[in-house]
């Protein structure tokens, strides 16, 4: 069994909440898609040259390769949210009351404060 995450990738301590503890300690799955996406990129890649590779394309390639760093970045619990840090769920709507922000959101909120 996996030790519950107590931090989130910015290391601030995660409050004492259920739903925000269960987001931060599931999020390497969702991390772990995004890698597996990588990854068959990467292997269509190389199969390019290959005799059975000839009709794969670099848009496909591509493809795979942005929806990888999307879900890392618009998908993915990555900070508790600076707003209401979990305390406000159901009232904020900075991170939809979720408690917590994706790293592109959360660049956002930093770069407006
Ligand atoms: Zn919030």
């Amino acid at each position: 069994m996996a030790r519950p995450t107590r931090h989130d990738e910015r290391g601030q301590p995660l409050p004492a909440d259920k739903q925000v503890m269960s987001a931060f300690a599931d999020s390497h799955k969702i991390r772990a898609v995004a890698d597996t996406l990588e990854e068959e990129a990467l292997e269509l890649r190389s199969l390019q040259s290959s005799p059975a590779g000839g009709r794969i394309d670099d848009q496909i390639v591509s493809d795979l390769l942005v929806k990888a760093k999307h879900i890392r970045e618009y998908c993915t619990p990555y900070a508790l949210c600076p707003a209401c840090e979990a305390k406000r769920i159901g009232k904020c709507k900075a991170c939809h009351d979720r408690g917590w922000m994706p790293r592109s959101a959360w660049k956002i909120w930093k770069a407006s404060t």
